[in-house]
Order: structure tokens, then sequence, then C-alpha cells
């Protein structure tokens, strides 16, 4: 693979079970875990046309999308609702967010009619969507239910 321009994106995150500051890369395999306990991390990373493939696509774990845009109000509710699923979920979903004004390509491909639009992929593949916002508990039984739903071998 070749180098892309500049360092690979990374968030820092503080583990919910010690308190360590971890920092996390926006592509990697598998997912991350805490350096001082091992405990699954939250994996939270931003994605546009170009990053897309690495970010999303090339994840083993489930990938939820959040395809929102900064004019749009009910984004900034949904937002902070994936957040918390994503921290509540770590270690078995990656939440990658798409703001579609940046991401023409990705808007046209996922046939964005409205935002928030939420995609779960497995391994690039949609396996579920949903339009607009809902509150956490909503949103976290809707990716549970996917990810129940989908044939996985253990
Ligand atoms: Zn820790």
């Amino acid at each position: 693979m070749s180098d892309n321009n500049g360092p690979a994106a990374t968030r820092t995150v503080r583990c919910a079970n010690c308190g360590r500051t971890n920092r996390i890369p926006a592509a990697a395999q598998g997912s991350p875990k805490c350096g001082n306990c091992h405990q699954p991390l939250p994996w939270i990373a931003d994605a546009g046309d170009r990053d897309f493939a690495e970010i999303a696509e090339q994840a083993t774990l489930p990938v939820l999308v959040d395809l929102w845009a900064s004019w749009c109000g009910p984004c900034r509710m949904v937002s902070p609702a994936l957040e918390q699923v994503a921290r509540e979920m770590a270690g078995r979903i990656k939440l990658v967010k798409v703001d579609v004004d940046k991401s023409p390509r990705l808007q046209q491909r996922f046939e964005v009619q409205a935002v928030p639009t939420l995609l779960i992929l497995d391994r690039g593949t949609e396996i579920a969507r949903q339009a607009g916002a809902a509150p956490p508990h909503v949103l976290r039984d809707w990716v549970e239910k996917t990810l129940a739903s989908r044939a996985q071998p253990a």
C-alpha cells in the first residue's frame, strides 16, 4: 500500500475502565484495546471519499456509518447518541462518520436522500440502513439486532 499524504489520523480516547489515555488510529486491523488494562476501547473515526475504503470497508469489525451534514439539526442530536452506542459496544462495532458535503462520491454511492442516514457495513457490504434521528436505546437495539441477524461464525 502506498503512503498517503501525512500521518494517519488518530484520536485520543480515555479508557472508561482505568482512565489511561490511548491514541487510536482511524484505520487498523482488529479493534483497539487499552494499552494499560487491555479493555476494548470505543472506536470512532472520520472518513471521506478518499479514505473510506481503508477506514470503513477494510475494517474487520462491523461498521456503523453516520452520514451527516454540518447544516443538519437532527444530525447534531444523533451524533452523540451514536457515540454513546460506540462506547457501549466497544470492541464490537466501529463508528465511522462521513460528512456528505465533503464526500460527494459516498453520498452518490449510498444514494443518500436525507441526513442523517445510518448504515451498518459488514466487511464493506451494507447490511442495514436507517434514515433519520433516533434516541440512543433505539439505535443500540437496531445495531444489536442487525449484528445478531448476520450469519457469523464464532
Ligand atoms: Zn484501561
